[in-house]
């Protein structure tokens, strides 16, 4: 998932809540249509012995004479296997054939799994899987989407999934919580199980009152292998109905089916096996678990391949999880609704009942029945569609691939589309708002090149026949990385080439590569649990630089990495109230909270260090073991670490577990003696960072990939070592004591760098001179600007040191300094030296703002686009007249229509003249934001709202944000940019605490919500907001927020403890300049 949204931007579904006591209604044609597809479903469950191949891997527990007599189904079992394509498989049962049924006990069918696990394990990385993989991706691409590919003579994949069941089936599903495939695990099901019948009994006691009980995951006893999915979504009444029919497999005797079920209602359930039909005695839902669990009065025997039957219906929600609804409006201004999922984390159990963890794959069989005029798409191709009766259409899409449930994706709606195809055969669409094709071409051209960049890159080719991304109108993530079917938030896709600013394409083109990243890193290998989320996240986030590296060089994205990913996690992660990278995580709540700047920065910034510490090729050759080897299973970490060690024999898993292990990171202080005349003797030591410069709780010892560079050649690395002490001694050579010594360069290693004295008056000069490379120059500011919230050093020596920066050049030193400056803005918000502080910025930035100038020159670089709109923004907020003078007549022509605008100055103008604009220029704005019909046009200009210092204009910004005309995905942002501006910091505050469950109700929870708090509190500077803020989240408990209040909190004590320290000598420094 892509969740910087913070950049994104539309209309909430306002009327909406429409009934959900009309849930049911639905028409009668539309139930007769439906039994087709029943009989369908029913025709494919049947044969349940015979057809159902997922049986061939397991032993089979068949009566001898093979009649299905039930009376004798539990006695006399023999071991038999129908299908031979599994031959290998099969040889390895017949081993088992002449063993006493008796002895065939627990123990030995767990030996079998464990050396079947072995041969799968050898079988899936075959040669010959691969061979058919590509056959049917190369007889795929010359069939053209939608025509029925039953004519073509490639494998289908569902036909390759057949003869490949053995592979197929057999995934970490059968794995319970905390176990290797192929170890025994009757024990856990037990517990499991018992854990969950005490909690239906505790459920029917509170009975319905609020009782948080521990969080378990999913009992293994009983295991989906196939679904078979029905949704027939009503996008005017706001309801969908659906039916599934899984295959799944029994592993124990139960009376119990545990699977997850949330804000849908399981109309009918039955199960199927041998020759018995079952219902539930009782449906038991869980709110508070999420689960539904069916109850059976009859045992269901162990060793069973069942067909669990299920018919539900649910409310198409407005809230952006689940399956839910998106507004959109036509060209003639009418306003619809399209039918959209969103699953990742927990929400597939939102739309239809099933086992809702990422280790628990099936392949998918997926029908959509829609209005015939709609558009309906889904992980795999079209595979058959059919007209019905009441003007809808049905159309049934191709197996999946064995995969998770919160890839599973489902969109009905309008949209046009763009087509190409990547070198290697997939076809790739851009769906977008009908009309707007166009804006489609750029991620198409990103998505077609990317595709194959990854397969060499994995070795490893696409595994799906088709790529669709698709713009969505309400959207709460940046995007999702759904398999075959990529949602974007229409910001983070759609490219309007006179309307898009240069840094929204740059971001377009990351999040296309992140989520085509995912395709392999993701959705082909998967996390077992949540905890190893950053695999998924920090991982892509790290590809998607190297994606766009390789295709726009001149973007210099390398270098934005440590201003984008970097900085930001080390910010984060220097809090008390950080986590490690891997953390435990139970309830939903939980898992949504853990979407955060630690999961995707730092998990991309330890695997950015890891990548430099065994260098690019053994990388490479490490990430395509780990692929292969756990294609369409699920790993855990140190499988990543097994597979990256084995490539680069170097001890990885030493070296990174204290990355993943500990919250929070090293400071490396350095010290260091002349030695003769060409000795250098450094001392290092390393101990806990921490954001206000306390000592550490923690003993924590890193293992730290130090590299040096010196002035004999700033570029170059002279010295590298592991610094897995305390504190260690190093002796440079061929140093002379002039020579200035520069630790971490290129910013690589996760770790802060604080020199001594005498080491940082030597690399001064360096800075001024810009021999230091840009990344060294980057991130020595940052250390420093870190040391001085620290309290390791002064703000006002620190400014005194950024003066050195006034000839800097590069736009990403540029944004690490106004990162760090932005930061003491807030702070000096809270004193009497705003007008000082805007003299300091005004004399910091205008010289490079003058080199620049406003207009762009022919041929000019990209870095020095995006440097001038960053440089005159600053400039509009330090109150530079002469800026904000040119900027407002620009605004003004751009009103007139005389002189449009470019993009990239855009937002830039909008605050200039909204900044002290009156109501007029209010109102100016808000027409032009009626008027756009492009959604970044939308965002920027209600963002820049927030700019006004007039606080009437302030409250309707906040009243505006909340209207049916900004979108609720977006309606956080314009309230953030509120919180942002000292002036409408209380206002916004206050909104909140008596909005709170309006908001709460909006958003269910999530991560727009926890945004919002993060910006509305974490501003303030003083003990006593701290302890309000604290004070209301302890009477208004907003589930899934808690560790956003407590980072939020401590960082309101930072900022009171930093304005404290600092506030005489800070004052007297900006008086003084
Ligand atoms: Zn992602």
């Amino acid at each position: 998932m892509y969740k910087n949204a913070l950049r994104g931007g539309v209309r909430t579904a306002k009327q909406a809540w429409r009934l959900k006591n009309e849930i049911g209604k639905l028409n009668l044609e539309v139930a007769k249509a439906n039994t087709e597809f029943e009989q369908h479903l029913c025709e494919a469950a049947r044969p349940i012995q015979s057809c159902y191949p997922a049986t061939a891997t397991q032993p089979q527990l068949l009566n001898p004479s093979e009649n299905n007599s039930k009376s004798s189904c539990n006695q006399n079992y023999s071991y038999t296997s129908n299908n031979q394509k599994n031959c290998n498989v099969a040889n390895h049962y017949r081993l088992f054939a002449n063993v006493s049924p008796s002895t065939f006990d627990k123990h030995s069918n767990a030996h079998i799994r464990r050396t079947e696990t072995a041969h799968l394990n050898e079988l899936i990385s075959s040669k010959q899987f691969f061979k058919v993989q590509k056959q049917f991706y190369r007889d795929y691409s010359s069939v053209s989407l939608g025509a029925s590919l039953k004519n073509s003579d490639a494998p289908l994949l569902g036909d390759l999934c057949n003869q490949y069941r053995a592979i197929l089936a057999y995934t970490s599903a059968d794995v319970g919580p905390g176990q290797k495939a192929g170890q025994p695990q009757q024990q856990q099901t037990r517990r499991a199980h018992t854990q969950q019948e005490t909690r239906v009994q505790q459920q029917e006691e509170v009975n319905g009152m609020a009782q948080k009980l521990e969080f378990k995951r999913l009992p293994t006893n009983v295991v989906p292998k196939h679904y078979e999915l029905l949704l027939q979504p009503d996008l005017e009444a706001f309801t969908f109905k659906g039916k599934t029919i899984v295959q799944v497999q029994v592993k124990e005797p139960t009376t119990q089916i545990v699977l997850n079920a949330l804000d849908i209602i399981i109309e009918e359930a039955q199960l199927e096996f041998e020759c018995t039909k079952l219902k539930p005695d009782r449906i038991v839902y869980s709110t508070d678990a999420e689960t539904a669990t069916l109850e059976f009065e009859q045992s269901i025997p162990a060793e069973t391949a069942g067909v669990l039957h299920m018919s539900f219906t649910g409310e198409l929600n407005d809230k952006m999880k689940g399956f839910y609804r998106s507004k959109y409006f036509t060209s003639s201004g009418e306003e619809r609704y399209a039918g959209v999922t969103q699953f990742e984390a927990t929400d597939a159990r939102r739309c239809f009942p099933c086992w809702d963890e990422p280790a628990i794959k099936a392949t998918f069989d997926i029908t959509l029945v829609v209005p015939k005029n709609r558009v309906a798409l889904s992980n795999m191709p079209v595979k058959k569609e059919d007209a019905l009766d009441g003007g809808l259409r049905r159309v049934r899409f191709d197996r999946t691939p064995i995969m998770s449930t919160y890839l599973v994706a489902c969109v009905v709606g309008e949209y046009d589309f763009v087509e190409g195809k990547s070198e290697d055969g997939v076809i790739v669409r851009v769906f977008t708002p009908v009309g707007k094709r166009e804006q489609g071409q750029f991620a198409l051209d990103v998505a077609t090149k990317v595709l194959p960049y990854y397969k060499d890159y994995f070795n490893i080719a696409y595994p799906l026949p088709k790529m669709d991304l698709i713009a969505i109108s309400d959207f709460s993530a940046g995007a999702m990385e759904n398999w075959g079917l990529v949602t974007y938030r229409e910001t983070f896709v759609l490219v309007d080439p006179k309307n898009t600013s240069l840094m929204r394409k740059q971001s377009i083109a990351l999040t296309v590569g992140h989520e085509i990243a995912h395709q392999w890193f993701g959705n082909l290998v998967t996390m077992e649990w949540w905890t190893h989320l950053w695999l998924n996240e920090g991982y892509a986030s790290f590809v998607e630089f190297l994606c766009v590296h390789h295709l726009f060089p001149e973007y210099d994205i390398w270098t934005q990495f440590v201003t984008d990913m970097y900085t930001r996690a080390l910010e984060l992660d220097s809090l008390k109230n950080s986590h490690p990278i891997e953390v435990p995580v139970g309830h939903p709540s939980e898992i949504d909270e853990i979407f955060d700047e630690i999961s995707y920065n730092k998990g991309a910034s330890v695997i950015r260090m890891l990548h430099d510490y065994i260098g690019e090729d053994d990388f490479r050759k490490g990430m395509n073991i780990y692929l292969t080897r756990h294609q369409y299973g699920n790993t855990s970490t140190e499988d990543l670490w097994t597979a990256l060690q084995e490539a680069s024999s170097k001890n990885v898993a030493e070296v990174m577990s204290s990355w993943t292990q500990y919250k929070g990171f090293p400071v490396v202080s350095v010290e260091s003696e002349q030695k003769g005349k060409s000795q250098r003797i450094l001392r290092l030591s390393q101990r806990k960072f921490t954001a206000d410069g306390s000592q550490a709780d923690e003993d924590c010892l890193w293992v730290v990939p130090i590299s040096v560079s010196t002035s004999r050649n700033p570029t170059a690395i002279a010295k590298t070592f592991l610094l897995d002490k305390p504190s260690m001694e190093v002796v440079l050579d061929g140093v002379s004591a002039s020579d200035w010594i520069k630790i971490n360069p290129g910013t690589v290693g996760y770790y802060r760098t604080r020199y001594s004295k005498e080491m940082l008056e030597q690399l001064m000069p360096a800075v001024k001179n810009m021999e230091l490379p840009p990344l060294d120059r980057l991130g020595l500011i940052d250390d420093m600007f870190a040391m001085v919230q620290a309290g390791h050093a002064s703000t006002a020596d620190v400014l005194a040191l950024v003066d050195g920066y006034r000839n800097e050049t590069n736009y990403t030193v540029w944004t690490a300094i106004t990162n760090s400056l932005t930061n003491l803005h807030i702070l000096i918000s809270h004193t009497d030296l705003m007008d000082d502080f805007h003299r300091f910025g005004r004399n910091l930035y205008e010289p490079v703002a003058q080199r620049l100038g406003w207009e762009p020159r022919d041929g000019e670089n990209h870095l020095d686009t995006l440097l001038r709109s960053l440089v005159l923004t600053r400039l509009v907020s330090f109150r530079s007249n002469d800026v904000i003078e040119v900027a407002r007549q620009r605004f003004r022509s751009h009103i007139n229509g005389t002189n449009l605008l470019p993009a990239d100055l855009r937002s830039t103008c909008y605050k200039a003249a909204l900044q002290d604009g009156d109501e007029k220029v209010f109102e100016e704005m808000l027409a032009m934001y009626r008027t756009t019909d492009l959604h970044e046009e939308q965002d920027r200009i209600s963002r820049a709202l927030g700019c006004s210092t007039d606080v009437k204009l302030l409250r309707r910004v906040i009243d505006f944000a909340m209207s049916g005309e900004v979108r609720a995905q977006d309606s956080v942002f314009v309230i953030v940019a509120v919180a942002i501006n000292p002036k409408g910091r209380d206002m916004a505050w206050e909104f909140f605490k008596t909005s709170n469950k309006q908001l709460l109700e909006r958003y269910q929870g999530g991560f727009l919500l926890t945004r919002l708090i993060k910006y509305l509190i974490e501003n303030y500077a003083s003990e006593e907001k701290a302890k309000e803020v604290e004070e209301f989240f302890r009477v208004t408990q907003i589930p899934g927020c808690e560790r956003t209040v407590s980072q939020a909190v401590e960082t309101i004590r930072l900022n009171a403890a930093w304005l404290e320290r600092d506030r005489a000598k800070l004052s007297t420094y900006l008086k003084s300049v």
